[in-house]
């Protein structure tokens, strides 16, 4: 009889099991942070685990005292030991992983249900040994409520892994049941049996407190993933990986408010590729990017580890190194250079990639983040200056320059509006008969505190803020209809600068000055420099044949300097070349000045075309000039740059002169 019924318990013990495991096998799709919070979970609340051993410990005592058999005896002694045991190293656990994202190790997992299980188990076989081996009523309640307590805390305590849960329910309630049901006596089989289906509610209830737990912490892992992932977003550059410009930002003004004093050196490098928008326009931005990866891998190796690179926008990228003063500042610079020695490879092209970089160190160069990330832009400023492909240290000189440069620039933004501009003429005249040829139109400003500002100094500046395209409309526009006051014969000179050509709007305001003034179109000529050709796709050399086309007459500035290339005067036809006045200083010592100017009247002779001996200022130039060839000369000792009704008056007083150009130095040097 008692083999039957042990026959039938076992093999719904057997079935259980199995469904049990089917059910709540552990989840190896949990990912890695669901499983590590589960352990966690499983020692989250030590003091209940700590109230479970205390209650097991000392009632099992209890037990043990009253029932005075060495096997109750033996088991609550194990109690004893186990519930000991897992209090320690719940607190141990607790202690080594405390914040919530250290670490946790499978083997903490193991451990907790290694416990569990056998803390479970002994307790079974205490209400097991009791109910079978004592007759005493008060010992089988005190043992079959230990373990049915037990097991219903340990459904909702250790619901967060459902087999450790299952098994300790397991393990404890089914040998009390076996007890109950050996111990014989109806209430004792009810209750066995009670006991006994206590296992499936318990199951049922862990299980869905586990789905609840899992769900919730599935929850906080896409929560906290997502988090990491905006952060990410938020902190770096999408397309290189390193920092953005927020963060680098932030970077700078944390390393320099964290330097222990404020001597402590820091430098900051602010770097720009040097015609990245050509590559960008030409090769497209696939190629671009590729380039950009390339440069902010290459300055990651150079900083080895020296510094932090960020991406700051564009080309532009900003290096923040902490410790770093001049002298390592300066060898970080050359080791960054260094590393555009060679190619970039990107998308299969070979690029040759230049970058310009200014540095800032601090203390010397700024006292606050801001102001140290400003200076290291003005010195990068100054190395595009210088010409590219450098680095240049910041130093004060810089600072007043950009800030006269920012004065001016205010300044040229109301310039027209208020009439601060004017325009003098500076008459060029014929070599053979000293009769005024053309006149160059100068722009002047008069600013109303600094004074008057040498076009040398504002021309640039209003070609860097747009400026430039309103100023020519207006030089063009006042110096045609100054130029219909003048003889037919005489032509009126405009400056045209590169970045107008550029920017389309000079066959505009050409025509607009020809058609308000009644100018002929012969009686204008454009001075232009080398540096149009410069970046020239096509469109410059067509502009200006089409302007020639209508009439107009083009020359070639300041010819001799810059990119001086005979290349220029096979493609592009020019009506004049003015020989830069470097040249006319030194023909009076011979040597290589006279060469070159020479040659270049030999050669626009062949040519036939006009020239132009600019800035002559002494007599024995002047005669250089002539004997040399040139067609025209220009210089202080003609005359300087006049105001319009000044040149008038000349004009008339020229034409009075039948000597030409010696008689008018002589007039000169009388006035
Ligand atoms: P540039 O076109 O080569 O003009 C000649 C410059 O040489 C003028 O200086 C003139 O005053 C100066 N110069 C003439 N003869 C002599 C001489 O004998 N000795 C010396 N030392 N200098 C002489 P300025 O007026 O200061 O103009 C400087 C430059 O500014 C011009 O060089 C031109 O590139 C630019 N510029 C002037 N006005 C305009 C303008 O309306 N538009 C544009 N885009 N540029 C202008
Ligand atoms: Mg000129
Ligand atoms: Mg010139």
């Amino acid at each position: 009889m008692f083999r039957q019924k042990w026959r039938n318990v076992a093999r719904l013990r057997r079935t259980l099991i199995a469904s049990l495991r089917e059910r709540f096998a552990p989840d190896t799709q949990q990912n890695a942070d669901v499983q590590a919070n589960l352990v966690k979970a499983l020692y989250a609340s030590p003091g209940s685990l700590m109230i479970g051993a205390l209650a097991g410990g000392s009632l099992s005592i209890v037990v043990a005292y009253y029932a005075q058999l060495i096997e109750i005896t033996l088991i609550s002694a194990l109690i004893c030991v186990v519930a000991l045991s897992r209090s320690i190293s719940a607190i141990y656990f607790l202690r080594q992983f405390a914040s919530d994202d250290a670490p946790t190790r499978p083997v903490w997992g193991l451990a907790y249900e290694l416990g569990a299980w056998g803390y479970a188990a002994l307790l079974g076989t205490l209400a097991f040994a009791t109910l079978v081996l004592t007759e005493e009523a008060s010992l089988h309640i005190l043992s079959v409520c230990l373990v049915a307590a037990y097991s219903g805390g340990i459904s909702g305590r250790n619901a967060g892994r459902v087999h450790v849960a299952i098994g300790q329910t397991c393990f404890a309630l089914l040998p009390t049941s076996l007890g109950l049901m050996i111990a014989g006596g109806l209430g004792y089989q009810v209750l066995s049996t009670m006991l006994f289906l206590m296992v499936f509610a318990m199951a049922e209830i862990t299980r869905t407190t586990h789905r609840i737990v899992v769900e919730a912490l599935e929850g906080k892992y896409e929560k906290s993933k997502l988090a990491t992932k905006f952060e990410r977003l938020a902190r770096f550059d999408s397309l290189t990986g390193v920092e953005n410009r927020m963060a680098m930002q932030m970077r700078l003004r944390e390393m320099f408010d964290s330097r222990l004093s404020d001597k402590d050196a820091m430098a900051v490098f602010w770097m720009d590729l040097d015609r990245f928008k050509e590559i960008n326009d030409s090769l497209g931005h696939m190629i671009g990017d590729q380039l950009l990866c390339g440069v902010a891998e290459r300055l990651s190796r150079a900083l080895d580890g020296r510094g932090h690179v960020a991406r700051f926008g564009g080309d532009e990228f900003v290096l923040i190194c902490p410790a770093a003063d001049g002298v390592v500042a300066q060898q970080i610079a050359d080791d960054v250079m260094a590393e555009f020695g060679h190619d970039f490879e990107a998308g299969g092209y070979h690029l040759t990639v230049t970058a310009s970089m200014g540095i800032a160190v601090a203390p010397d160069d700024g006292q606050s983040s801001d102001e140290l990330l400003q200076h290291a832009d003005m010195a990068l400023y100054q190395a595009k200056h210088a010409g590219r492909s450098r680095h240049a240290r910041f130093d004060w000189s810089m600072k007043e320059r950009h800030n006269r440069t920012y004065e001016l620039e205010m300044g040229l933004r109301t310039a027209l509006a208020n009439g601060e501009l004017k325009l003098h003429y500076q008459p060029i005249f014929e070599s053979a008969t000293g009769k005024i040829a053309i006149c160059e139109a100068l722009m002047r400003w008069d600013h109303p505190t600094l004074g008057r500002i040498s076009p040398a100094e504002f021309i640039p500046i209003a070609e860097s803020c747009s400026l430039i395209d309103s100023m020519t409309a207006w030089a063009l526009e006042r110096a045609c209809h100054d130029a219909m006051q003048w003889d037919d014969e005489i032509r009126v000179a405009v400056n045209i600068s590169p970045a107008l050509i550029k920017s389309d709007g000079l066959p505009r305001a050409v025509i607009a000055a020809l058609l308000a003034s009644g100018l002929k179109a012969r009686r204008l000529e454009l001075e232009v420099t080398e540096s149009i050709f410069l970046e020239d796709s096509g469109r410059t050399s067509l502009i200006l044949s089409e302007l020639r086309r209508i009439g107009l007459r083009l020359a070639l500035d300041d010819f001799g300097t810059g990119y001086s290339s005979l290349g220029y005067l096979r493609n592009y036809i020019f009506d004049t070349l003015k020989v830069d006045q470097s040249f006319m200083k030194g023909v009076g010592a011979g040597g290589r000045d006279r060469a070159i100017a020479q040659s270049v009247a030999n050669l626009a002779q062949s040519l036939d075309v006009e020239t132009v001996a600019e800035g002559i200022e002494t007599a024995e130039q002047l005669r250089y000039a002539r004997e040399m060839g040139f067609t025209n000369v220009q210089g202080f000792i003609l005359s300087r740059p006049i105001p319009a009704d000044e040149l008038l008056q000349m004009m008339h007083a020229t034409t009075r002169e039948t000597n030409g150009v010696v008689l008018l130095m002589q007039d000169r040097r009388r006035a």
